[in-house]
């Protein structure tokens, strides 16, 4: 039998784990860096748990490459928890992958199949259709559902998000924790995986080996394994958005939900609209806040500078030097304005709270929302949605079946791979990545 290893057991090796289990048989071994607690993934869970702390392993050039993120270190990883959104990458970027997967991710239905999968899981959160439309918006296809009412507690309405790991059986991995993978090489036909535990350096055997460990560290895995100096980019989302009151309550939706969102094709971005109740100290208001996702292009994305460890049982270091070209200081600005007349135009909105400054640059625009009451506009830094992607992509430095082209039996998954990411959230596609190579290695 097979021996497949997975480098990471959260979103992309976990979904890919369970895949291989649904096509037949194989053992799996996981080597996962964190603890497995919390393995329910249930949004809005603010409950602490012992590693739950993020971490990043990189340094940040500047200011640019935002404090905000970083890994989960535990068995499910960073998971859909924010709300669960599920989005196919928009025409305009896939154009900007293989063809190959263009064809296998839309009219070969990879979409659709997974689309299915969650949509019989997890039926759409309220509100649905006919409120978004109704604001001229479009439902958000979200992977949630509200957890049975035994299992909430008084103090936080809960909902559950899709992971893996509620349909994984566990009882046929190898499930390795507290490991962090070195380095990974190939010797005698096999591949050998480096990692360290509390009790010192190790190594693990496989037939192959997956790298599923996020977008920076897949790439940090790479150049320790090669050796050598890498340099590569990483992209993530920016995120801008406005904020205005409401006059009456708005569409009086629970918090957290949600009512719809739009695409702007020509600015790629996508537009997330959800009501609040403001925390003005004048009293309880509903504010409505509007943020846009945007693109930002591989060619101009971020530079990762990663230098190899110096020893077997180190690690290599890695530094980011986040960048804004001016094609998308441009863009950013034109979303912006874009978002100003969208919040000025909502149904019931009172006026638009604050400045528009539209004269300034993005820059200046790097504070987040503190009073809703004296800002208008905000601008989430690069590096802070959880949506880093591009540093091993497809075509460079992985081949189009997500092996790297210079070790045979490696292969990766995540957004690292990806060529484009466009405006969507980028889970719906790594899913996506994960059932097409679980099957891929099932039928070599
Ligand atoms: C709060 C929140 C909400 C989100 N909501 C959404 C959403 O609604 N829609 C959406 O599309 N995306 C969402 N995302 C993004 C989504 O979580 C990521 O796209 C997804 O988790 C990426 O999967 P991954 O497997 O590549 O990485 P991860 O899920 O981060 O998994 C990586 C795993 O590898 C482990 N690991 C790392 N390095 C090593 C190593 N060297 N050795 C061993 N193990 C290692 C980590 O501990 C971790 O468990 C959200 C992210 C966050 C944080």
């Amino acid at each position: 039998m097979r021996n497949i290893l997975i480098v990471g057991g959260g979103l992309s090796g976990l979904e890919f784990a369970l895949a291989l289990q649904r096509h037949g048989e194989c053992e799996i071994t996981i080597l996962e860096w964190g603890c497995d607690e919390r393995v329910l993934h249930e949004k809005d869970d603010s409950s602490h748990h012992a590693d739950d702390r993020r971490i990043r392993p990189w340094r940040s050039l500047g200011s640019g490459w935002g404090p905000g993120t970083g890994l989960k270190r535990r068995l499910g990883g960073r998971s859909l928890c924010w709300h669960g959104v599920v989005l196919p990458i928009e025409s305009y970027a896939l154009a900007r992958w293989p063809p190959v997967w263009q064809q296998l991710l839309t009219k070969e239905g990879l979409y659709q199949l997974v689309t299915r999968r969650l949509r019989q899981q997890y039926p759409a959160v309220s509100p649905g259709e006919v409120t978004a439309a109704a604001y001229g918006l479009a439902a958000v296809p979200q992977a949630v559902s509200t957890l049975p009412r035994e299992r909430v507690d008084e103090t936080a309405t809960r909902h559950s998000v899709y992971s893996p790991l509620h349909a994984l059986d566990l009882s046929r991995v190898t499930l390795i924790m507290g490991a962090r993978v070195n380095r990974v090489r190939r010797s005698s036909g096999a591949v050998l995986v480096d990692y360290t535990t509390s009790a010192g350096l190790q190594s693990q055997k496989a037939d192959l080996c997956v790298l599923a460990c996020g977008a920076i560290e897949n790439a940090r895995i790479y150049a320790d394994s090669i050796g050598e100096t890498f340099e590569t980019k990483v992209t993530d989302h920016f995120c801008v958005g406005a904020v205005s009151r409401l006059s009456g309550a708005g569409a009086g939706l629970g918090e957290g939900q949600l009512i719809g969102y739009t695409q702007w094709a020509d600015l790629r971005s996508n537009v997330f609209v959800q009501e609040q109740v403001s925390l003005s100290p004048t009293g309880a208001r509903a504010i409505v806040d509007a943020w846009a996702l945007v693109e930002q292009d591989r060619e101009h994305g971020s530079l990762v500078q990663i230098s190899p460890a110096a020893s077997a049982g180190a690690f290599g270091s890695v530094t980011i030097q986040a960048n804004i070209s001016p094609e998308d200081r441009r863009r950013l600005l034109s979303v912006s304005r874009g978002l100003h007349d969208f919040t000025n135009r909502y149904p019931g909105a009172d006026v638009a709270v604050g400045n528009l400054e539209l004269q300034q640059e993005p820059a200046a625009l790097e504070e987040v929302v503190t009073g809703v009451s004296d800002r208008a506009h905000y601008y989430i830094p690069l590096g802070a949605v959880d949506h880093e992607a591009g540093t091993l992509p497809m075509g460079e430095t992985v081949g189009e079946n997500l092996e790297l082209t210079h070790m045979r039996g490696v292969y990766v998954l995540g957004a690292s791979v990806f060529p484009a990411s466009g405006a969507a959230n980028p889970s719906l596609t790594v899913l996506c990545l994960s059932n097409w190579l679980a099957r891929h290695v099932s039928e070599m």
